[in-house]
């Protein structure tokens, strides 16, 4: 596979010109097919996602959106597809992506430390046989701080509150100094004050030219705290800016029965087409 095989799949199907545009996007995903067994988990997507921004994906439970994410890290393998990052295969990219997974798919018992948790983003880029030095532990200590968590260093991760494991695992993210940050549920089961001090995170992370994307499961704060929006039941069924793609149409589309009308009439959506 070579790093021009996404733009010329781009340009050779008729999709917009804005898909070509965007070939060096920080994550451009094309044709991709997942499955597990017989059914495709995800089938056939196409998805960009987009630098300085924030996305959220969104879908019913089982959709496919955790595997989304997988497979565009090659965590679970793809039945077909090509995934590229700012341009460049998977392979060569890998360092400039910092991956939050579901809190659920994390073995807390795991007996390390906060400090340990966070020094482990490091480890890339040092490797794991390197001495890691004071200079490191400052760097964790700092990212720590960045969500407010700096005072439970010492702390076994599996004692900690759901929002302080999700905090610690941001700031794990943080270590990496990653381009592209894609989260799985950040926002699951955490306090009001948690769910706060991430999103700050996050934005600050944008302000600075990083793509956000964060599997996001609550539809009332989509418009407030996202730019993008991707909508997915197994296909993709629509992207793009907030403002455009959060439809009361593409939110039928995407959960159909699962979702009343009077649950889509209270959000706030861009009206109908
Ligand atoms: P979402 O994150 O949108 O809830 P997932 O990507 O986790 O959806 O799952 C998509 C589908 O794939 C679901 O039907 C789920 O049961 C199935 N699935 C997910 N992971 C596995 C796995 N490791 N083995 C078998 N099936 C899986
Ligand atoms: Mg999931």
């Amino acid at each position: 596979m070579t790093a021009s095989t996404p733009l010329s799949l781009a340009a050779n199907d008729g999709r917009p010109v804005r898909d070509i545009a965007l070939a060096d996007a920080p994550l451009a995903i094309r044709g991709m097919t997942v499955s597990y067994g017989e059914k495709p988990a995800v089938f056939s997507v196409d998805a960009t996602f987009e630098a300085g921004k924030m996305t959220a994906i969104i879908g019913p439970n089982g959709a496919g959106k955790s595997t989304l994410l997988k497979a565009a890290l090659g965590v679970v393998p793809r039945l077909s597809g090509e995934v590229s990052v700012y341009g460049a295969p998977l392979a060569t990219a890998r360092d400039r992506i910092a991956y939050v997974p579901q809190r659920a798919s994390v073995d807390w018992d795991f007996p390390t430390t906060v400090i340990d948790v966070v020094l482990m983003g490091l480890y890339r880029k040092t490797g794991l046989l390197s001495r890691l030095t004071g200079a490191h532990k400052a760097k964790a200590l700092e990212c720590l701080d960045r969500v407010g968590m700096a005072d439970f260093a010492d702390r076994q991760i599996g004692q900690l509150s759901g929002g302080q494991q999700q905090r610690v695992f941001l700031s794990r993210a943080l270590a990496q100094d990653a381009d592209l940050y894609l989260l799985d549920e950040p926002f699951a089961g955490v306090d009001a004050a948690t769910e706060r001090a991430i999103i700050d995170v996050l934005a600050a992370l944008k302000a600075d030219g990083k793509a956000v994307v964060c599997v996001h499961h609550d539809l009332a704060t989509v418009s407030s705290y996202f730019d993008n929006v991707f909508l997915i039941n197994v296909r993709r069924i629509a992207e793009g800016p907030v403002t455009e793609a959060f439809t009361p149409e593409n939110l039928h589309a995407t959960y159909g029965g699962r979702l009343a009308t009077s649950h889509i009439d209270q959000l706030d959506l861009v009206a109908g087409a």
